[in-house]
């Protein structure tokens, strides 16, 4: 760029978040195949991927793509409302309906993109939304884009979240409470059973964002909500694109809140429809995840593996390991990486304290799981 000095504030802000240690880099990967990754030309075990039931790789998803690719083409070519409605976006919609015990459902462009709609027209500045402070970043975007008043409770903390509602409920239109289901760099649960009876204690829509959850959780893989067998009204979202092995977003709920969307949800109505390859496969994953529980099964025996070497407890397939400051944490990645294994250092902005963040799919080998655990025991005794 030439010095133009309108964007000279870019370097003082580079140069910041360097020296906050906050710096990071996408590092480009060259070949994928089944939990491995290459980099530079070296293969590393890939325990940072969402890829929980492995689906990604999925020869059944990459047949469902093609062939859909070859009846409809790469692109959808226009916004669902104008062009862009397949059958296929039909038969997903209906099926992840059917899945959740839904009425109806819709897909969007990815799980940020439908948080981003979805929120502001949900609510708006009438209206209060109470918010896991532990809450994904795209439900706190959406909630500051809907100007709604956005109160954080402490996270998964529903006695202070029942203070807020009484002291602040009465005195706005709607309400709303958001939070996720499974918390993405903690792999907690969040207490649904109480947060959802206080939704309808105090007339409070409730969104949970089942990104984490679903295909994992719940006796045929439909998330949290199914596993605790929760029935009060509530509007479902999440992810194609983690345990599902494709890309894009949904909301499942009433028909009146799906027809409602279709009529006011910006992110779904001016963008876009899910490309043919993405909703094709989404269909196919799904089909998947309902049929073969011995899939989820795979991925819960190597979580009780890497808890039992590690001597630690595991509640989901992410598993935060808290191992020091930043630089300690990123010297430990480090280590784990030389050793061939794609562990991330998570740390600020993204979350308020560092970590490793161990995610595990059903593709594992026990053995790579044995090897993390033993690398990961080294790693950390020898670092000071
Ligand atoms: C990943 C994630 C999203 C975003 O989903 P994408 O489809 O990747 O955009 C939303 N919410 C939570 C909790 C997530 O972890």
């Amino acid at each position: 760029m030439t010095h133009n000095s309108a964007y000279s504030w870019l370097d003082a802000s580079l140069e910041t978040i360097h020296k906050a240690g906050w710096y990071r880099q996408p590092q480009v990967i060259t070949a994928v195949a089944g939990m491995t990754v290459g980099i530079d030309d070296r293969s590393y075990i890939n325990f940072a991927s969402n890829n929980y039931l492995g689906l990604a790789g999925d020869q059944r998803l990459k047949l469902s793509a093609i062939s859909a690719i070859e009846k409809y083409g790469t692109g959808a070519t226009s916004a669902r409302l104008v062009v862009g409605n397949y059958t296929l976006h039909q038969t997903l919609e209906q099926k992840i309906a059917q899945w959740k015990q839904t009425e109806s459902a819709l897909v969007f462009s990815s799980g940020y993109a439908t948080n981003m709609g979805l929120i502001p027209a949900l609510v708006g500045s009438r209206d209060i939304i109470f918010a896991d402070a532990y809450n994904h970043s795209c439900l706190k975007n959406g909630a500051k884009l809907s100007q709604a008043k956005v109160i954080e409770y402490k996270h998964s903390n529903y006695q202070e979240l029942a203070q807020l509602l009484a002291e602040y409920r009465h005195l706005h239109r709607r309400a709303l409470i958001i939070t996720d289901s499974v918390f993405s760099m903690d792999g907690d649960i969040a207490p649904l059973t109480e947060i959802a009876e206080l939704s309808d204690r105090f007339s409070a829509m409730l969104l949970v964002d089942e990104a984490h959850g679903v295909g994992v959780f719940g006796k045929t893989g439909a998330g949290v909500i199914e596993a605790l067998g929760i029935t009060t009204p509530l509007i479902q979202m999440g992810t194609l694109s983690k345990a599902l092995g494709s890309l894009g977003g949904y909301v499942a709920g009433s028909h009146q809140l799906i027809t409602y969307l279709q009529n006011r949800c910006a992110s779904w109505i001016y963008t876009t429809g899910l490309s043919p390859a993405d909703t094709a496969a989404a269909c196919t994953a799904i089909e998947i995840v309902q049929t073969e529980p011995e899939l989820r099964q795979k991925l819960w025996a190597n979580c009780q593996l890497l808890a039992q070497r590690l001597g630690i407890s595991v509640t989901s397939p992410i598993v935060p390991l808290f191992v020091g400051d930043i630089p300690k944490t990123l010297a430990i990645a480090q280590k784990l990486q030389s050793a061939g294994l794609l562990v991330p250092a998570i740390r600020p902005p993204t979350v308020p304290t560092p970590r490793l963040r161990i995610s595990l799919s059903a593709l594992h080998t026990p053995d790579q799981i044995i090897y993390l655990a033993e690398i990961i025991k080294q790693s950390v005794q020898s670092t000071s």
